[in-house]
């Protein structure tokens, strides 16, 4: 057993709290059983690697990514959710959006087409990225691939089957609708207010401009 192992979350509302958007045998089964899985292999992962003489184990590494990640990705999903979600963006999120691109329309269509045109599994995310002080939307693979290693995310979007398809079958632009409608824009405004607060590593760029 290893010392401070990852426990799976409560939700922050009942199963049935975000239907009829998600019904809540899918969230059921996404919460319980798939990211419990995700809890289940960071742990037992972790375990492998302190009880390996080497750091260099094969696959351990890929597992820790694959695991933890989804594990956090999860962690953080069902907290930008909510049943009162799909509010007006507003404030500095709002503002910065319309900064980086363009307008709150804007950024819906592209995080929308973000979240659809994934190719196998993956997540749309909205991070901050503390260099450039800029926000951007990627294409995370599995839970971990081509993700900018500094940025924060803000809102993060499940492309994966299982988050959809249950209630959704294939049409996925439909999950990536319903996802908007309950989309918690408020925590995501605190998250973000929480992220451009902390003090980047290297002096941002164009910094010497202001
Ligand atoms: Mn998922």
């Amino acid at each position: 057993m290893i010392s401070r192992a990852y426990t799976l979350p409560e939700l922050p509302y009942d199963y049935s709290a975000l239907e009829p958007q998600i019904s809540a045998e899918l969230l059921h089964l996404h919460h319980d059983k798939h990211h419990a899985a995700y809890v289940k292999g960071a742990n037992e992962t972790i375990e492998r690697l302190q009880d390996a003489e080497k750091w260099q184990v094969p696959g351990l590494e890929q597992s820790l990514a694959f695991n933890l990640g989804g594990h956090y990705l999860h962690t953080l999903f069902w907290e930008c959710l909510a049943p009162g979600g799909g509010q007006e963006i507003e404030g500095d999120l709002a503002a910065a959006i319309a900064q980086d691109f363009r307008s709150v329309e804007n950024f819906r269509d592209i995080f929308i087409d973000a979240l659809t045109t994934i190719q196998g599994s993956g997540w749309a995310v909205l991070g901050w990225e503390p260099l450039g002080q800029r926000l951007m939307i990627q294409q995370v693979k599995d839970h971990h691939g081509a993700h900018v290693v500094a940025s924060q995310p803000i809102i993060v979007a499940d492309g994966w089957e299982h988050a959809f398809y249950l209630d959704y079958r294939n049409e996925k632009d439909k999950w990536a609708e319903a996802f908007w409608q309950i989309a918690d824009w408020d925590a995501a405004a605190r998250r973000f207010a929480t992220a451009t607060s902390v003090q980047p590593a290297a002096e941002p760029a164009g910094a010497a401009e202001r």
